[in-house]
């Protein structure tokens, strides 16, 4: 049943600073509401428990995207049809635009923010794998401070997250650093559209004579946060390109994740897909 509207409140500041101070001064009372994408379905649901909002939307510093030589920094606010629609994102960062295009539909597209997406803390959301895959930071503002952190470690447990009740996520920031990467995202869900991920793999790597230099492997929907898997990444480091290290790759990445049977997909279904993606991506890896 939908929850009772007039026990709620939204209220919209003029400026960034007036919703940073009622933040402030309520500590834990008031909430941002972004797209309401997450938000209104629990309103539907009768399952909204937070009562008094703060509407986020109308402040335009948060909708920005700036660019500089070093990184390309995307305001709190910015919708997946944004991010579909910006060329330095296409052309730098392809599996952010490519997890946009698999989020919801149109309407969910053109409302959903990336913010709202890693506050909401999904471990089946389908930015975060890309934005950890990318070295994403996050910029966290209060009245009293500013601070950017590294975006790996923001997600502590499943819905809990290093952010103080008076603040706010600001900005994000991608290293413009792609470049002889080759991508890879893929999202496994029971449609092509309009699904919840299954398993979902972001991952970037480049290769030196045939054998791996680098990569950054996240996944999500298989623990009770989007997981950076660096133990894997590390085990990879310097290794030739054949069967050995397949199966290094395999075996270390089963130790790295702890998928659960849930009303979408089983624990071992999880596990047999997440190790196929990561030899997929191996192998493309050693055809780039
Ligand atoms: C039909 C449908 C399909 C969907 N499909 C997908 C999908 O395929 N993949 C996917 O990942 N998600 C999907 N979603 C979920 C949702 O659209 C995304 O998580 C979206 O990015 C949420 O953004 P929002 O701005 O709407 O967040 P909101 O609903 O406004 O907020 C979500 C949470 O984040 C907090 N918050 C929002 N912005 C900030 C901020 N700047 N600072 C601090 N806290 C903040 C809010 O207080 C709230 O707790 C779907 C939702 C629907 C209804």
């Amino acid at each position: 049943m939908r929850g009772y509207i007039p026990s709620y409140q939204l209220l919209t500041p003029i400026s960034l600073a007036e919703a940073l101070t009622m933040l402030a001064n309520e500590p834990g009372v008031w909430k941002p509401f972004a797209g309401g994408t997450d938000l209104m379905v629990l309103l539907e649901a009768g399952r909204l428990q937070h009562q008094r909002y703060i509407n986020i939307w109308p402040l335009d510093e948060l909708h920005k995207i700036e660019v500089t030589d070093e990184h390309i920094t995307l305001g709190a606010l910015t919708t997946y049809t944004d991010v579909q629609a910006n060329p330095i994102l296409r052309s730098e960062f392809p599996m952010l635009c490519q997890a946009a295009s698999e989020t919801g539909g149109l309407a969910i597209q053109n409302r959903g923010t990336l913010g709202g997406n890693i506050v909401n803390a999904s471990p089946a959301a389908d930015s975060p794998p890309a934005l950890l895959a990318y070295d994403a930071e996050i910029e966290l503002t209060s009245t009293k401070s500013s601070r950017w952190i590294s975006y790996q470690g923001f997600h502590t447990g499943y819905k809990e997250m290093q952010m103080e009740p008076d603040e706010l996520l600001t900005r994000i920031r991608l290293p413009r650093q792609t470049s002889n990467c080759l991508h890879y995202y893929r999202k496994v869900g029971t449609r092509k559209a309009q699904a919840i991920s299954k398993v979902c793999l972001a991952a970037v790597g480049r290769k030196v004579n045939q054998h791996i230099s680098d990569t950054r492997i996240a996944f999500g929907s298989v623990a009770p946060i989007v997981v950076r898997c660096v133990t894997t990444e590390r085990a990879l480091r310097g290794k030739p390109m054949d069967a050995a290290t397949m199966k290094l790759a395999g075996d270390s990445l089963m130790k790295e994740i702890a998928p659960i049977d849930d009303i979408r997909s089983t624990a071992a279904y999880r596990l047999r897909v997440a190790t196929n993606l990561l030899l997929d991506f191996l192998n493309a890896l050693q055809r780039f």
